[in-house]
């Protein structure tokens, strides 16, 4: 059994061949350049941004598994071939993972981490007015998926009043939930602290822009964890400036690495982080993966699915 990998490179070839002999010695693990070389009998990959067209070159492959939770850096490939099913990384610790970065993003927003960093960079002891409870900050929650549930009732759980929005009616327990577009202004108007979950569709292409900032009540903050493709990032800064808009922690963007000129990394009112809300590590991916493999190759339901029709 072979499976190709395009996901950190050639210098990552070494450490996913440990992890998966470690899983599953049976399976040979190639580097995407040997693999389109030799494609035969590989019949599964292991991709974030594959190089367009090389899907296609791999006549034995069944399974497209996805490196991260998202997908389109695979959908962006448009000789991609379209009729195999796509996995999408949602290892068992991804959800929580995921809920402790949106609840420290929040409380870092409460405690204004970004202005105390850069206090601290100045040597500065500014005298501030007590800070803002959990309790009277309303965090709405977009997209209520494996990721934006676990997120919502931990913040929950540790106080927040959370509020969530979906593109079909969700029920969560101590949550409230607003649903589709005739949903989405009112869920606006209850949210202090908009956390984005949603998956990259061209339906949530720049839905963090002006019109969502103006229905936010003002000084609301932005926690954007979801893609750099639901950003519009002038229209971020422009909202930030005029105060209309009181903070922001974004973790992906449009294009990653942050480009060294962006403006965000140096906004006073933006906290920047690597893409780093809940990536696996190598190790839970392998694994991940070989139990994928092994439940394809008994003919059994793969979990996290890519669903076409719906787009996510
Ligand atoms: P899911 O596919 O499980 O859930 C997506 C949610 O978004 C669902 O609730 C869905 O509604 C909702 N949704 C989709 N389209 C719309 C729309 N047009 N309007 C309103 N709601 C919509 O996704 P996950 O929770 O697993 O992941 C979400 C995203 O998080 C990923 O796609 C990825 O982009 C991002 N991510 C980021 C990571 C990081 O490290 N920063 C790591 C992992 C993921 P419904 O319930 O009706 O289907």
């Amino acid at each position: 059994m072979r499976i190709a990998i395009a996901s950190g490179g050639p210098a990552a070839l070494p450490e996913w061949q440990a992890h998966f002999q470690a899983f599953d010695p049976a399976i040979e693990v190639l580097g995407w350049e040997a693999a389109q070389a030799d494609p035969a009998g590989v019949r599964y990959a292991l991709v974030w941004q594959p190089p367009h067209g090389g899907l296609a070159a791999l006549p034995d492959l069944r399974l497209i598994i996805s490196a991260g939770a998202g997908v389109d850096g695979i959908l962006d490939d448009p000789l991609r071939p379209a009729h195999l099913p796509i996995a999408r990384m949602i290892t068992d610790s991804t959800p929580d993972v995921m809920a402790e970065y949106v609840l420290s993003a929040a409380l870092m927003l409460l405690r204004e981490g970004r202005r105390m960093a850069l206090n601290q960079a100045e040597r500065r002891w500014d005298i501030l007015p007590a800070p803002r409870r959990m309790q009277d900050t309303r965090v709405g929650v977009m997209g209520l998926g494996q990721l934006g549930k676990a997120s919502a009732l931990l913040l929950a759980r540790a106080g927040f009043p959370v509020s969530g929005w979906s593109r079909t009616p969700t029920e969560l327990p101590g949550v409230r939930t607003h649903a589709g577009v005739a949903g989405f202004d009112a869920f606006l108007a209850d949210t202090d602290i908009l956390v984005c979950l949603l998956p990259a569709t061209p339906a949530t292409q720049g839905i963090l822009g002006a019109r969502t900032f103006e229905r936010l009540p003002a000084g609301a903050a932005v926690i954007n964890v979801g893609r750099g493709s639901h950003l519009d990032e002038p229209a971020l800064l422009a909202a930030l400036d005029a105060g209309r808009l009181s903070g922001a922690v974004l973790d992906v963007f449009e294009t990653e690495p942050l480009p060294a000129a962006s403006p965000l990394w140096s906004h006073p009112a933006i906290i920047v982080t690597p893409h780093y809300g809940a990536t696996p590590s190598r190790r839970d991916r392998a694994q991940h993966a070989v139990q994928l493999i092994h439940l394809a190759e008994r003919g059994q339901p793969l979990p996290h699915l890519y669903d076409a029709a719906r787009g996510y």
